[in-house]
């Protein structure tokens, strides 16, 4: 059955993932003339390009509806001019994850597990990111540099699971992705694999079979958190790359966030959750967005997002319903809301 689905995903790879991640849209007027928008209508935030680059990769533009300024994917990586307006609360780092980030490459917040800053950089910029100004500059270890971070987890009994974040873990090459995880799989005292990636959401064409191979064949378990935040997100190709990672063994959730005339809508979120379902994903958390400087116009209050959720509960089976969280600096763990 492994034999067969990895076939299949290879066999429909049009282009390399490489070439795809190699080739992102960047220049705002190309992706408004693929989407036939119009320039003049452009509310462009240049100083918010400044800070954070507009970073689209292909496939997900094809998933965008042309000449839809609405469109719920369209509005999660166009530069708003909003962008250049803070609220009172907003921070640059509102998790104050630079008090947990004891070496370059590890975030250390929660008790069992540790964080990797794998890699520093991403194949998509979400305008809402609660790292789009986090330091990467500072966190992109070296190969000797790792070895401190190793040290560092080899020497801490209490970790049990390592967390593969960034940036996204599957932008690195499979040769860094594999020689890092052989590095983590000989601490003997770790016993899972955690990676949080919006690759193969972005990508679909990430998901191959050498990757499925160094996952499957690490003594670690494996447990991949992919980010979707609408339905719209997941075409077919998406969808099959998503069960083929879950047929061969991998454990597989999604996190979202709810965000402002994206997805704030109780139908939307339902639909969401059967769509992954639908290729053997569960939904696992649906966050509130962080209050990140340069995101005001994403943020949906508390009691909404409760009131949202309440009616998903009221219409799906507990299983695919999320569990809403709110990140608190300070806090060692994440808040759940119900
Ligand atoms: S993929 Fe994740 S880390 Fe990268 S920009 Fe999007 S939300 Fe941020």
């Amino acid at each position: 059955m492994h034999t067969s689905a990895l076939k299949l995903i290879d066999s429909n790879l049009p282009e390399k993932w490489q070439e795809i991640l190699s080739d992102l849209i960047t220049d705002p007027k190309e992706l408004l003339q693929f989407l036939e928008l119009d320039e003049t209508k452009l509310a462009l935030g240049s100083d918010a390009l400044g800070q954070f680059s507009l970073k689209v990769p292909r496939p997900f533009a094809k998933r965008i509806r042309k000449g839809d300024w609405n469109d719920p994917l369209l509005r999660q990586v166009w530069p708003d001019l909003l962008e250049e307006t803070s609220g009172p609360k907003d921070s640059p780092d509102p998790l104050s994850e630079r008090s947990f980030n004891p070496i370059q490459g590890l975030l250390h917040k929660y008790h069992g597990r540790a964080l990797l800053t794998a890699a520093s950089y991403c194949a998509v910029h979400c305008r809402y990111c609660f790292r789009r100004h986090f330091n990467y500059e500072n966190n992109s270890p070296s190969r000797e540099e790792w070895g401190i971070v190793l040290k560092y987890l080899a020497e801490d009994t209490s970790i049990e699971e390592a967390i593969f974040s960034g940036g996204d873990p599957l932008a690195l090459s499979d040769r860094q992705l594999a020689w890092l995880i052989d590095q983590v799989s000989e601490i003997s005292h770790i016993s899972t694999l955690r990676i949080h990636t919006r690759l193969p959401i972005v990508i679909p064409q990430r998901v191959t079979s050498k990757l499925i191979r160094i996952l499957t064949e690490s003594r670690l378990k494996s447990v991949m958190v992919v980010h979707c935040n609408h339905a719209q997100e997941l075409d077919e190709q998406t969808k099959a790359g998503l069960s083929t990672l879950a047929a061969n063994g991998i454990i597989m959730l999604n996190q979202s966030v709810v965000l402002s005339k994206v997805n704030d809508k109780p139908q939307i979120l339902i639909e969401l959750s059967r769509a992954l379902f639908s290729c053997d994903v569960l939904p696992y958390y649906l966050h509130l967005p962080d209050r990140v400087s340069g995101t005001t116009h994403f943020q949906v209050t508390k009691r909404y997002a409760l009131e949202i959720l309440g009616e998903v509960q009221r219409q799906l089976p507990g299983y695919l319903v999320p569990t809403l969280v709110q990140e608190e600096a300070g806090e060692s763990s994440k808040t759940r809301l119900v």
